[in-house]
């Protein structure tokens, strides 16, 4: 049987193929974002969140004392944040640090918050934490992204919240992984919550970057693509992981079309119990929303969206043109394959691929493109040809052993 089993050709369709090559090629996640069927949801619409302008959520990362609660809210009520945030389970990578206040803070939580006017928002990683959330009277929920990663966990909130009018945002798995965080979205829903967003936060990655979680932004557009109706906010505190680059972060969001910003604010960042290095007061948070500037999606101006129509019809035509030299380029590896096959050539070249780096990259430097870019799309090429070429052997052998026998 597993004799049998190992003696099959090793078979990988185009997605699982790309799968297993991606890490090995360093590729970045936008190749890996596959293209999924449009989940169906049964959403209230986006209006209901908030009329018109971005949805903000600020509030400490977690809620230490009553005091340090009440100091941050009271001058964060001027602002007239949507919900105000609080973590009271804190899910940390490492154990012995602070791992949260725990739910003797929800009580005084859900009182100051209530004192000042403001809609709480809390994050639950169990059925439990959410059962007692909704108890205490909090606001909206939130699933974390060391919760979404885990479906058993969110079904266990899924079941807690069932039946229940609550709203609730997911944020994105730690990992870029699409897909989980669809199916952490579909079961709340599927469990009746209606009132249903998501937040994104940013991935893990191994490579050193400038951010905390790098913010890998085609998935969330991905989502936004498959999901238009479904209110989406990003996390630029998370993302960042430093304060100096939170405002940035949060333009980025807003001019990409985001329906909001949940940003950490504290009275007194630097002495946080957690997160100390992201978090920001609540004046500079009102100096960052000042500062922000609101585009719009779409203009009537009559010039402008000529001018735009024009640019855009160029650029059909130059894709157009792109998709048929791919075609081109497509034929000849194919033939290339044929050629390899026939002389058992192995199908991965290194010098020719080293080669084709080095002259594409010095060719597209002097026509001022991006190296990384290039590197990029070169990789997806060689891929696509790698994996045209590895089909293409496998169906040769596949014929041989059925005439064999
Ligand atoms: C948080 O919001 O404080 C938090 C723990 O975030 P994340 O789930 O994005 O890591
Ligand atoms: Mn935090």
């Amino acid at each position: 049987m597993l004799a049998s089993r190992l003696a099959k050709p090793f078979r990988l369709d185009g997605v699982a193929f790309f799968r297993h090559f991606c890490p090995l090629l360093n590729l970045s996640a936008l190749f890996c974002v596959q293209m999924l069927m449009k989940p169906q949801l049964d959403l209230v619409p986006k209006s209901s969140w908030k009329a018109n302008g971005p949805l903000l959520i600020a509030g400490p990362c977690s809620a230490e004392t009553p005091a340090q609660f009440r100091a941050t809210l009271t001058p964060l009520a001027e602002l007239k944040p949507d919900y105000v945030r609080a973590g009271i389970w804190k899910p940390r990578t490492r154990p012995n640090s602070f791992e949260g206040v725990g739910i003797d803070a929800l009580a005084w939580s859900v009182e100051i918050s209530r004192e000042l006017g403001l809609p709480l928002a809390v994050e639950v990683a169990s059925g439990k934490h959410a059962e007692a959330a909704l108890h205490a009277g909090v606001s909206l929920l939130w699933v974390g992204a060391r919760t979404t990663v885990n479906p058993f966990m969110v079904q266990e909130i899924a079941d807690a919240v069932q039946g229940v009018e609550v709203p609730m945002l997911v944020k994105n798995p730690v990992n870029p992984d699409l897909e989980l965080w669809i199916g952490a979205i579909e079961r709340l829903n599927k469990a009746g919550i209606r009132k249903l967003g998501a937040i994104h936060r940013g991935f893990s990655g191994y490579e050193k970057s400038i951010y905390r979680n790098h913010p890998n932004w085609e998935i969330p557009i991905e989502l936004k693509r498959l999901l238009p109706d479904m209110l989406l906010i990003a996390d630029p505190s998370h993302i960042s992981g430093n304060r100096l680059l939170v405002p940035e972060t949060a333009q980025v969001a807003l001019d990409l079309d985001f329906d909001g910003l949940m940003i950490e604010t504290h009275c007194d960042p630097e002495n946080a119990w957690s997160d100390a290095r992201q978090q920001i007061t609540p004046s500079s948070l009102a100096e960052l929303l000042q500062n922000l500037i609101y585009r719009r999606p779409q203009t009537d101006d009559v010039v402008f969206n000529a001018r735009l129509e024009a640019l855009r019809r160029d650029i059909d035509g130059v894709d157009a043109a792109l998709l048929e030299l791919l075609a081109k380029r497509l034929a000849l590896t194919a033939e290339v394959g044929a050629v390899k096959k026939d002389n058992d050539i192995t199908i991965l070249q290194p010098k020719r691929w080293a080669e084709i780096v080095e002259s594409r990259l010095q060719q597209s430097g002097q026509l001022g493109m991006d190296a990384a870019f290039i590197t990029r799309l070169l990789q997806l090429l060689h891929q696509e040809s790698i994996n045209t070429q590895v089909k293409m052997f496998q169906e040769a052998r596949l014929n041989a052993s059925k005439t064999a026998e």
